[in-house]
């Protein structure tokens, strides 16, 4: 079996994995880079044009992972696409979404190669998808040979799955983004499921932070309760930078639990555009008994409202108030963005950060910055100190990095390949695996090398 990395910049970037097990060619994925622009944010589709595909699955649809999938397809109309049930509904809202967001970038920044894809073709992809059921292998027949592939649950956001082909007596897992911790919308992945792979391919995000001794899932929403009631009580605002697909859900129903129980004073909270829609998706995915619990009822329970249009850097609107605003990394010309300009400059308010934060991103910045010290918000133009509380809760959609090593041990591979993970990140597993009970060789992928498993 042979792997290649075609995620061009390393780190976590634009996912896509080639998989050649026996006579079958398959994609894990294909992203488009958060940061990067135009064709530069692709994988390296080029070095599939030799071959034809024979299958692509997607392991779930934030952007890194699914953003590419329209040209994957157009370059391979033979080849299948299978994901999740959930993943077919909310894949093609993603896209949608991308294709406004390419066509905003093309008008403000001139990148003249967007939209990348056009909503015709996400239409038509749709027409390609097989929705697997998770839990149950299910045999994929060509070249006279059958290839077994089986979806687990990974809990890390709705949809989202591992992977575990198997050929000619050779397995490979692909753990994709996982989360074994439950979530007030979503268990978490059961690591038992995963049994024994000869390879893992694992997701290595966190592995440059420990978790705190002590301080678990339970405690660190307490904690985020607290620091909310605190600041609104003191008539100060908060702004939450939230990932629209699964956190931004997960923090509007902690806060509508936190207001029930009287723990959050019932003030304004504001939430708007894509994550909002997904609220309806998801609405809808936890009636058809999916294990996902999402009622379109919670956002009533809290008054919700559209966040204001026209907000200004260093003009906060008045508050007390509670933002909850994609993106999560306080993305240039984001709601978060323009928020978190206008909220930092007044000590009375708080930024709370509960995601992952890439060290590139502005929201990386803001975390690190301290009182009093000057933050630039380039795409606005405006320059800020900053005066307001900037806290960090670990309410990661991601697994701890101590709990992604026993899932490791539990797999028992003969390889493991690195993946979706900063430098850091990758060092600290590669290190920590090799000090483990496991007996396995570790990879760190060098992008676009084609490696024999
Ligand atoms: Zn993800
Ligand atoms: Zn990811």
């Amino acid at each position: 079996m042979h792997l290649t990395d075609l995620n061009r910049q390393g780190g976590i970037g634009a996912n896509s994995l080639l998989l050649e097990i026996g006579p079958f060619r398959v994609l894990v994925d294909a992203g488009l880079h958060p940061k990067e622009v135009g064709t530069e944010a692709l994988p390296d589709l080029a070095r599939l044009d030799e071959y034809a595909l024979d299958l692509i699955l997607v392991t779930h649809c934030h952007l890194d992972h699914l953003g590419g999938l329209p040209l994957v397809a157009r370059r391979h109309p033979e080849a299948e696409i299978w994901l999740s049930y959930e993943s077919s509904v909310l894949a093609p809202r993603m896209m949608r979404n991308s294709i406004r967001v390419m066509s905003r970038q093309r008008e403000e920044q001139g990148v003249s190669e967007y939209p990348l894809y056009t909503e015709r073709e996400v239409r038509q992809l749709e027409d390609r998808f097989h929705a697997v059921p998770t839990g149950r292998p299910e045999a994929f027949h060509q070249h006279g040979e059958e290839l077994t592939v089986e979806f687990l649950h990974a809990g890390h956001v709705p949809g989202a799955v591992s992977l575990r082909l198997t050929h000619g007596g050779q397995s490979v897992l692909f753990s994709g983004d996982i989360l074994f911790t439950d979530q007030r919308i979503l268990p978490g992945a059961d690591p038992k499921e995963a049994g024994h792979a000869d390879v893992l391919v694992l997701e290595t995000t966190r592995g440059a932070s420990a978790r705190e001794p002590g301080q678990d899932r339970e405690s660190e929403v307490q904690r985020l309760i607290e620091s909310v009631a605190a600041t609104v009580r003191a008539g100060g605002s908060v702004l939450l930078p939230v990932f629209a697909l699964g956190r931004m859900q997960e923090i509007l129903t902690i806060l509508a639990e936190a207001v029930r129980r009287r723990q959050i004073p019932e003030v304004p909270v504001y939430a708007s555009g894509l994550g909002m829609d997904l609220a309806n998706y998801f609405d809808e995915l936890s009636r058809k008994n999916r294990p996902l619990r999402f009622r379109r009822q919670i956002l009533r329970e809290l008054k919700l409202q559209k966040t204001p249009r026209a907000i200004e850097p260093g003009r906060p609107p008045p508050g007390p108030a509670i933002y909850v605003a994609s993106s999560g990394m306080v993305v240039e010309n984001t709601p978060s963005y323009q928020l978190a300009a206008a909220l930092l400059g007044d000590p009375g308010n708080l930024l709370a950060f509960v995601g992952y934060c890439d060290p590139e991103a502005p929201g990386y910045a803001i975390l690190q910055s301290r009182p009093g010290e000057t933050l630039l918000f380039d795409a606005l133009d405006y320059t800020t100190v900053r005066r307001a509380r900037v806290e960090r809760f670990d309410l990661s959609g991601h697994a701890d990095r101590e709990e992604l090593l026993d899932y490791a041990i539990r797999v028992n591979p003969h390889t493991v390949v690195l993946s979706h993970g900063d430098p850091e990140a990758r060092a600290w597993f590669e290190e920590e695996l090799y000090a483990s009970v496991l007996d396995a060789q570790v990879i760190d992928p060098e992008p676009g090398v084609r490696i024999s498993l």
